[in-house]
């Protein structure tokens, strides 16, 4: 789960993490108040769950009132599109207010859960600010990864290390010492995934501070920080995401255009890669669970069709525990309450597979059903392509 970045800050100071003064707006009036209380000028930072937003007009610097009033009016209801968020934005609903810093230097700074290296790791550039995806793509040496052994922690000379590698001066580095003490505390305090300050920025006077923050919390830890899951945005996130998850059913919205239902993790990975094999692409990644029952099909499988970019689905369960007979009906059941109108191709596997087949053969319904996999896949890639030139060719005649 991610928070916004007032939110992040606001934990930011409890760790003794230096933060910009600041104040979060939800409407012009709020915002005029805020800046009353923080002087002109003043930063104003569009609050969405994504990075991006200095080149994407979301942080503007503001020398009036009138200018503040005009730029909260803006982006305040409006969706904010970034590099880093989906096509059609994420919505704008805070603002944070924050007095400007005068930048020396822009560094980056960041620890995460290192998954292959079983540790955390801190990352860090002189090259911070906008661009480090670029730094790190292009001049990867100029990113310091420096993993913290389990054993013992965060140590001072790996804090020093770091600040070194940063350029620190010997006064700095004592700020740093305890700056990233802090976030390390953080990280494992809150059991984040990823906490992340780009830029951490020294200031003209030799000051370090964090202007941004991204703090990414394990969804899986949540239930034992009661207060942070309180901070959750579902506005920020992909409503048949959130509407799964409601249901106990793992989805992730993908890009692709075919929509794929299936039971346990690794038979799901398995069918999205035959459909890229086949030349298609997975719209979502959709698993039901492995003991999925009639009820939870029938939800699922109306969760996948409620998707415009979905041209065509992919059915592939495996019977062993559940009965494929009764995920047939499951299908049936969605199909006849929500309709369907793009070509569905069910592939059952184990116990009670023939009989549930039947089922689908004999509903009347356009169920295309496949015998292996391969045959399924290629069904389905050649349905969905079908399917995108009937809307091609409508649109080019339109
Ligand atoms: P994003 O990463 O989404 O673009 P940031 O919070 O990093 O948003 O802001 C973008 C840039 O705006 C920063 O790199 C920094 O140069 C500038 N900036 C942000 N906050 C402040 C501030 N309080 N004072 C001065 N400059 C700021
Ligand atoms: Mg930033």
């Amino acid at each position: 789960m991610n928070l916004h970045e007032y939110q992040a800050k606001k934990l930011f100071t409890r760790f003794a993490i230096p933060v910009p003064e600041s104040l979060v707006a939800s409407s012009p009036d709020e915002a005029r108040a805020a800046a009353q209380t923080l002087g002109m000028p003043v930063l104003v930072k569009a609050q969405v769950h994504a990075g991006g937003r200095g080149r994407a007009g979301g942080v503007q610097r503001c020398e009036s009132v009138a200018e503040l009033e005009t730029q909260a009016s803006a982006l305040l209801g409006s969706r904010l599109v970034t590099s880093q968020t989906p096509p059609a934005g994420l919505p704008v609903s805070q603002l944070l207010l924050e007095a400007p810093v005068v930048i020396a230097r822009e560094l980056y700074l960041a620890l995460l859960v290192d998954r292959e290296a079983e540790c955390i790791a801190i990352m860090a550039s002189a090259a911070g600010g906008m661009d480090i995806e670029a730094v790190a793509a292009t001049q990867p040496e100029a990113v310091l990864v420096s993993r913290i052994e389990p054993a013992v922690g965060l140590r001072p000379w790996q804090c020093r290390q770091v600040g070194l590698f940063l350029g620190l001066t010997a006064q700095q580095q004592r700020a740093f010492e305890g700056l990233l003490s802090g976030l390390y505390q953080l990280l494992t305090s809150c059991d984040a995934r990823l906490v992340e300050i780009n830029p951490l920025v020294v200031t003209e006077d030799g000051e370090l501070i964090a202007l941004d923050a991204k703090l990414d919390l394990d969804d899986s830890a949540l239930y034992r920080h009661l207060e942070l899951a309180a901070l959750h945005d579902p506005s920020q996130e992909d409503a048949r995401e959130i509407a799964a998850r409601a249901e106990g059913l793992s989805y992730i919205s993908l890009d692709g255009d075919i929509g794929c239902m299936v039971n346990g993790a690794g038979l799901a990975m398995a069918t999205m890669d035959l459909i890229a094999l086949h030349g298609g692409a997975p719209a979502n990644f959709l698993d039901v669970g492995g003991s999925a029952t009639a009820d939870r099909v029938a939800r699922a499988f109306a969760l996948v069709l409620s998707d415009d970019k979905v041209a065509a689905v992919l059915v592939n369960i495996f019977g062993g525990i559940v009965r494929c007979d009764l995920i047939a009906e499951g299908i049936l059941a969605a199909v006849e309450e929500v309709g369907v109108e793009v070509p569905v191709v069910v592939r059952l596997e184990g116990t009670n597979a023939a009989l549930g087949l039947e089922r689908l053969a004999h509903s009347g319904l356009a169920i295309e059903t496949a015998a292996t996999l391969v045959d399924a896949a290629n069904k389905v890639v050649a349905a969905a392509a079908g399917q995108g030139a009937t809307i091609q060719h409508a649109g080019g005649e339109a």
